[in-house]
């Protein structure tokens, strides 16, 4: 469940646990001027609601997994990782979670289902298996012996399969 939190009246934190991820984005700026900043550490799943603790130089986060505990600090759109010694318990409070579907903010919103593929003009099927690009068309179906060939004696058209030629009788194979 993603959380977030204020920071002051333009900035707000975005806190997420993404499988074994915690995903962390800074969002600052008024519309039309947006600033973000993310960062994705490997920590595992949360244990418990991560905490922030409001410091006269920044904010520290703190999220506590099965690995352990982990704090960073942030500073204006910077994230950093901090010592776990930074934490102050006593100015910590529990983040808000997010119940309702996602902010257009968020950057966790769930991926659109691909779209089938289209790849300019191109189109294929399979039976027969044939490809157009554009006005170019290649395909599988059209039988070798539609090839029209020739007696080499005399140049007459000679029908698939005949043994002989039919204006000369010159034998074929
Ligand atoms: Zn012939």
């Amino acid at each position: 469940m993603p959380y977030s939190c204020e920071l002051g009246p333009s900035q707000k934190i975005y806190l997420d646990n993404a499988g074994p991820m915690t995903l962390i984005t800074l969002a600052s700026g008024s519309a039309g001027q947006q600033q973000q900043s993310s960062t994705q550490v490997h920590t595992g799943p949360w244990t418990e609601v991560p905490q922030i603790a409001r410091l006269g130089s920044g904010v520290l986060l703190r999220c506590v997994t099965a690995q352990g505990t982990y704090i960073w600090q942030i500073q204006g759109m910077q994230i950093g990782v901090a010592p776990t010694n930074a934490w102050v318990a006593d100015q910590a409070t529990p983040m808000q979670a997010i119940e309702v579907g996602p902010s257009p903010m968020s950057p966790m919103q769930p991926m659109e289902p691909m779209a089938p593929m289209r790849m300019g003009d191109m189109q294929m099927s399979m039976n027969p298996m044939t490809m157009r690009m554009g006005n170019m068309t290649l395909g599988l179906d059209a039988p070798a012996a539609s090839i029209q060939q020739f007696c080499t004696q005399c140049g007459g058209a000679i029908a698939p399969g005949d043994r002989f030629c039919g204006s000369c009788g010159h034998q074929l194979h």
